[in-house]
């Protein structure tokens, strides 16, 4: 049978049961990192993956939940192809568990279901009633029509119904697209003794053999690979959906910044993007000129956004902006992106890059602000002439 090359995640507020949830599927605890155990939180994303019994080996990315560590559940669910809303049966709809759910959609994150974890905490009719909230919770959001299983992390309940839905999951989800170019946003180096260098993300998009060298970027150096692993063994490829870990030879630890990625093509690097933009129904409204953080993949920055169509954008509402960049990041057209308040602890919202290396727009002229909205609305013979004319 067809390994099917699928990344499943966890989201939702602090102490809900995310982490137990992993480690009731596969043993492995991915709260790994002193400072997580001793707070007996989260903090940076947990790896690991899952066999399941119809032979399928998923990757599977852990989120924190907690409020401080916002920015690291996003660049953990930007890999992601269906992830597991982890909600307290006791606790309910909490903060995070509505900001997650919020970031998920505009990532474009299209399956998943609801995980009503702690059951064995509360009595028949509190489950009726958490379940009833969460039923509305959901509605109109991807995980509308989804299940919701009642689980227990303290003694398995359900534990057979969750591995019976990820089977099936695995089975129907469309995978990522493993004919275009290579893409990797690092998002863990380690030095391995006897092996030196590894790398680890996930790959968005295309695949690459053990034979083959890598980029690494925006710096440009070209690294040779000495060793591929998908879940802890030695494989020939990685492909599209797969969490991948490279051993790699001429990567310098000095060199490298958070926001980096692997690529078999010397992708261009930008510091100015165009970008359809979508303010979240509790956000405060943007200025014409807003200084906010961006977050791209495992890109984390504070930029500059400028409104193209609108003088304000308000909450709920969404608009054309460009985003001025301190530094060159590889970003390509359709990537989802989020944007934070410029102290980084407000969630705003978020959107999807229509333009990688677009002109200067600031004075919003009306023919070139036209130009920007076909393309936005996905107008190929524009996007062309647009290139034309960039050249
Ligand atoms: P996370 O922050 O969402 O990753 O939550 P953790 O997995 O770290 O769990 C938070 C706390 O809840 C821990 O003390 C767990 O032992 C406890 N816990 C998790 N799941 C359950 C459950 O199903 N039942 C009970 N009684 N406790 C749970
Ligand atoms: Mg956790």
């Amino acid at each position: 049978m067809e390994n099917k090359h699928i990344i499943i995640g966890t989201a939702g507020h602090v102490d809900h049961g995310k982490t137990s949830l992993i480690k009731a599927l596969t043993n492995f605890d991915c709260d790994t990192h002193k400072q997580e155990k001793e707070r007996g939180i989260t903090i940076n994303q947990g790896f690991t993956h899952i066999d399941l019994p119809n032979g399928n080996s998923l990757g599977i990315i852990d989120v924190p939940g907690h409020a401080d560590f916002v920015k690291n559940m996003i660049a953990g669910a930007c890999g992601m192809d269906l992830v597991m809303l982890v909600i307290a049966a006791d606790e309910g709809i909490m903060p995070q568990t509505k900001e997650h759910l919020a970031i998920l959609k505009l990532l474009g994150v299209k399956t998943g279901f609801v995980v009503l974890n702690k059951v064995d905490l509360v009595d028949e009719e509190l489950l009726e009633l958490a379940e009833e909230e969460v039923l509305e919770f959901v509605a109109g959001t991807f995980l509308e029509n989804s299940a919701i299983i009642k689980f227990s992390a303290a003694d398995q309940t359900g534990k057979s119904e969750l591995i019976e839905k990820l089977t099936e999951a695995s089975e129907n989800i469309q995978p990522k697209n493993t004919a275009g170019i290579f893409r990797m946003y690092i998002d863990r180096v380690f030095v391995k003794e006897g092996f030196g260098t590894i790398l680890n993300g996930s790959v968005l998009s295309g695949k690459v053999n053990k034979n083959d060298s890598v980029f690494l970027l925006p710096n440009k150096k070209e690294l040779r690979m000495r060793k591929l692993q998908r879940h802890g063994k030695d494989v020939d490829d990685v492909v599209a959906g797969d969490r991948a870990s490279l051993n790699v030879v001429g990567f310098k630890s000095k060199d490298f910044k958070r926001g980096m990625l692997l690529s078999d093509e010397m992708l261009k690097d930008t510091k100015l993007i165009d970008v359809q933009l979508s303010l979240f129904e509790n956000s405060a409204q943007l200025e014409l000129w807003n200084q906010v953080l961006f977050l791209h993949e495992t890109v984390r920055v504070p930029v500059r956004v400028h409104l193209l169509d609108e003088d304000f954008l308000q909450p709920g509402k969404s608009c054309l902006a460009q985003v001025y960049l301190p530094f060159p990041i590889v970003a390509e057209i359709g990537d989802k992106f989020i944007i934070r308040n410029s102290s980084g602890n407000v969630t705003l919202g978020g959107g999807e890059i229509i333009d990688n290396h677009p002109l200067h727009h600031r004075r919003r002229r009306k023919g070139q602000i036209e130009d920007v909205q076909k393309i936005a609305l996905g107008d190929t013979a524009e996007l062309i002439a647009a290139q034309v004319r960039k050249s």
